[in-house]
Formats: C-alpha cells, structure tokens, sequence
C-alpha cells in the first residue's frame, strides 16, 4: 500500500481559526505524476519535511511533530502552516495505513517558482522491519559534521535547527558509515561535541542519569527522545540536555539512537569501542514507543 494526499496550504496565519480549511486537500494516486515539473524549490531542497510513525493506524507524537514543522518553516521563511490543515490530513492518511507500522510523510516546499503559495502533500507507505535491529542494534562511527556549536546562531542561514528536504549530506554520512564498516553515525561538532546522528537523536547512559545533546547546538529536537524521556521521568531516572564532549561516548553504560520509525536501536560499538546493550531497558523503550502516544 502507498497512497498520497495532496494539500492545498492556507498561507495565512495559522493561529486564527481556519477550521474552514482543514479538509482543504485532495487525495491522489502514488502512482501517478502529483507535481508539476516547475516544482524547482523541492528540486533544490528547499522545504521542510517531517516522518510521523504510524501503528495500526494511530500516527504517533502528532502534536510535537506538527509544531517542530511550524519551526522548521518559520526557520526557513515559510509561511506559517495551517496545522489544523495538517492535522486533519493525518488523521485521513493514518486511515488508510495498513495494521502493523507505517510511515506518514509530511512535506512543505517553497512551491513553484514565483508561485503565489507553497506546495504541500502528505504520503503514507509501510515501513520497512526493524524489528531485529531493535533487538540486536547498530555499530555507529562518529563523523565530522564541519561546523561547531556556535554555528546555528552565528550563521541561521545554514537552517541548522530546521528538518530541511536538504538531506543529501545526511545521507552521505550514512554511506561514509557504510563504507567505514559501521551501521550508522553520531556526527561531532569541530570543537569535540557530540550531536546528533544523520536520521535520529542520541540517548547516553551514566548509571541512573540519561543525557542526550542540548537541542540548542543546531541539531532537531527528537520528538522519539522527548518520549523516552517522558518514559524514563516516569520511571525514576534523572534525564537531562548537556554539552557532551565526545571523549564522554567512550564513558557510557548504554547508548541508543532513536527516531520515529525505526524506534529505539541500542548502539553496539562507538568507533572502537564496544558497549552492551541494556536488555531491560531496550525492550521496555520499544515497547513503550509502540503504544499508542499523542
Ligand atoms: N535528528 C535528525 C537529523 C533526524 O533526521 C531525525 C529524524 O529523522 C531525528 C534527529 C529524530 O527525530 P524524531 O525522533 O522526531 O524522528
């Protein structure tokens, strides 16, 4: 199954009521062409996007996801988007999900060129297993990602912060992992700081205290580690946001990489070191971020 909706966007604010528009959307074939050639923001990355989970047909952390969208717009001189609008296409996209895990898409582009408004369109597809890499995790190798801490703020034109469709580098850092024999990546800031990986947030343990990287360096902030966290306040432990220099990945009881699909997958080996997998709480994460969650 792969259907694909198409959403006309309201460009006006979206925090007026516009109940009128939430249905505002046409549905399409996946199969068939949807956007027009002239579609030129969306060729050169220029739009942001987000990856909503979806299991048997209840899309997963709405409200999160929609608000990191309407920040991620608002970094890049979007309009604001209607998320009433989107809301509603969820709602009808998650519908149509088969039973089992599924992915909901949501895309915003500048538009045709000189266009009078943006382009928007929400897909749902399966999504693929990961059911044993949940189990067995991923060997990660850090990466350099070329700028440092202080680069979001001194440079918001580099959109660090933003989910932008620019996600070439990411993916290229996944086959510079590849290459280098490790299943994925944590990539480092040039002054030594841990950030974040090419698709998902990095969760470390210290014994009974988790840390994960401040969001305010320029990477996404997670909506999956937002729940572990949630999970894990609710559990007893102590979790916090730091400057982690990456001298402290070497350091850590248990580390997991986490994102709205593939869930939690607890990192096996950093560089040259190896870490253990934490077989109470791993599966206790996947079992909680596969409950049904707002
Ligand atoms: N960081 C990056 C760069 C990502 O691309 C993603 C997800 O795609 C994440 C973190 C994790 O975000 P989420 O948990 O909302 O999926």
């Amino acid at each position: 199954m792969t259907r694909r909706f198409a959403l006309i966007i309201d460009p006006v604010d979206a925090s007026e009521e516009r109940a009128e528009y939430a249905d505002t959307f046409t549905v399409v074939d996946a199969a068939a062409p949807a956007l027009s050639v002239g579609e030129l923001s969306t060729q050169r990355g220029d739009g942001v996007f987000e990856s909503i989970g979806v299991i048997n047909g209840h899309a997963q952390e709405v409200v999160p996801h929609l608000e990191r969208l309407a920040h991620s717009a608002q970094l890049c001189d979007l309009p604001v988007p209607n998320l009433e609008q989107w809301r509603h296409a969820i709602l009808v996209a998650a519908a149509e999900c088969p039973p089992g895990e599924a992915v909901i898409k949501l895309i915003l582009s500048r538009g045709v060129e000189h266009g009078p408004t943006p382009t928007a369109w929400v897909t749902a597809a399966p999504a693929s297993d990961f059911s044993v890499v949940r189990e067995t995790g991923v060997r990660v190798v850090t990466l350099d990602r070329g700028y440092d801490l202080t680069a979001a703020e001194r440079a918001p034109w580099l959109l660090l912060g933003a989910k932008t469709l620019s996600y070439a580098v990411n993916m290229a850092a996944l086959r510079e992992a590849h290459r280098r024999g490790a299943d994925d990546a944590i990539f480092l800031s040039t002054d030594g700081f841990v950030l974040e990986a090419p698709t998902a947030s990095l969760i470390l343990r210290f014994g009974d205290r988790f840390v994960t990287p401040a969001p305010s360096g320029g990477i996404l902030h997670g909506t999956t580690q937002l729940s572990v966290y949630e999970y894990l306040s609710g559990h007893g432990f102590e979790v916090g946001y730091e400057r982690i220099p990456a001298s402290d990945l070497a350091r850590a009881d248990a580390a997991w990489l986490v994102s709205s699909v593939r869930l939690a997958a607890p990192i096996t080996a950093i560089d040259a070191t190896s870490l253990s997998v934490d077989q109470v709480l791993t599966p206790a994460l996947n079992q909680y971020l596969l409950s049904p969650r707002d």
